[in-house]
């Protein structure tokens, strides 16, 4: 066979090739599409309940607060860019939030938004009596505020998931992260959670963001977690601040293309009532009604949340209605 012959042959192949891959391609966004419309048939099966707005820390990445500018200028910042009103969900709310979840079909409960969950001393029993009714329960903490028998008490409570945000393994790099906290407090209390948990069903989770600043600690980490028996992960920084991004591409995040449907799995349920449709919005910009005054049935029906939906929905084929909240999304592109 001659050297173009084979030239021939070979371009052929790759050419084929190429074409598969165009398939694939083309198949794999027609599933997606597909996939996207069933959702966007569904109501949220999951909500973000905000036990409040208030922190301990003062983390330098937290969108809320843009911690290290406010740190800067005024020395102490905990959350005190959030525009709206700090506060903390009250017995009286709750119950009614508890009763629109039911209502509404809400599966799923996560006993945070914005804030530490844990400064509410009511967000033990709230998550058992969620527990009760029969939701799964889950609870993400800077794992700081723990004091007297809250341990215990969560542990009777034995909801499904409490998830530790711990972004280093020693004090020095750990205190750049979640700036106000202790690594040696948060460890031992992670130990005592979970020594609290042997023999329950509750899933407890290590959450490591890896950032420029800390992933080289990720494996002492992981040894660290394995010492005292907490289940560890790495999760991918979203840059809501670019300079602390990882230089490692493992850490990089995926981003999914839009338009998004998370609107149709997940809503937020801030302390005061406020219903917003996803977790990304950390101070009010869409707030579809409040659960005091409305059904969550009434408000996912409201005009306001209907426009919101469709605007969403129709972002490639009508990109300057999406709404401004999701212009700048760190998961959907
Ligand atoms: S901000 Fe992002 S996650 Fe939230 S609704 Fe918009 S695209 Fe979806």
């Amino acid at each position: 066979m001659s050297e173009s012959d084979k030239r021939g042959i070979i371009t052929a192949q790759a050419r084929r090739v190429g074409h598969a891959l165009q398939w694939a391609r083309e198949w794999g966004r027609l599933q997606m599409d597909a996939l996207r419309l069933r959702l966007q048939t569904k109501t949220p099966h999951e909500a973000l309940v905000e036990m409040t707005n208030r922190c301990n820390l003062n983390c330098p990445f937290c969108m809320v607060g843009r911690q290290n500018d406010l740190t800067a200028t005024h020395g102490n910042a905990a959350h005190s860019l959030m525009k709206r009103r700090m506060g903390v969900m009250s017995p009286e709310t709750f119950e009614r939030v508890r009763a629109e979840l039911k209502r509404f079909g809400i599966r799923n409960a996560y006993l945070y938004f914005q804030g530490e969950p844990f400064l509410n001393v009511n967000t033990i029993p709230f998550a058992a009596q969620l527990k009760k009714d029969g939701l799964f329960v889950a609870i993400y903490t800077n794992g700081q505020a723990f004091s007297g028998n809250m341990i215990q008490e969560l542990a009777e409570a034995e909801i499904d998931l409490i998830r530790f945000s711990v972004d280093g393994a020693s004090e020095e790099t750990y205190q750049k992260n979640r700036v106000g906290g202790k690594f040696a407090a948060v460890y031992e209390n992670m130990r005592l959670v979970v020594e609290a948990h042997r023999g329950k069903r509750t899933r407890i989770e290590w959450q490591f963001i890896a950032m420029q600043n800390n992933e080289h600690e990720v494996e002492a980490a992981r040894l660290l977690a394995g010492k005292i028996g907490i289940l560890f992960f790495v999760k991918g920084f979203r840059e809501s601040v670019p300079a602390l991004a990882p230089t490692k591409a493992e850490y990089a995040p995926n981003f999914i293309p839009k338009p998004c449907t998370d609107i149709y799995r997940h809503l937020g349920i801030y302390w005061n009532g406020d219903v917003v449709p996803c977790c990304y919005d950390n101070d009010a910009v869409e707030v579809m009604g409040n659960v005091m005054e409305n059904s969550l049935k009434k408000i996912w029906r409201s005009a306001r949340y209907r426009q919101f939906r469709t605007a969403v929905k129709n972002v490639r084929v009508d990109p300057g209605h999406e709404p401004e909240l999701c212009r700048t999304c760190l998961r959907w592109r």
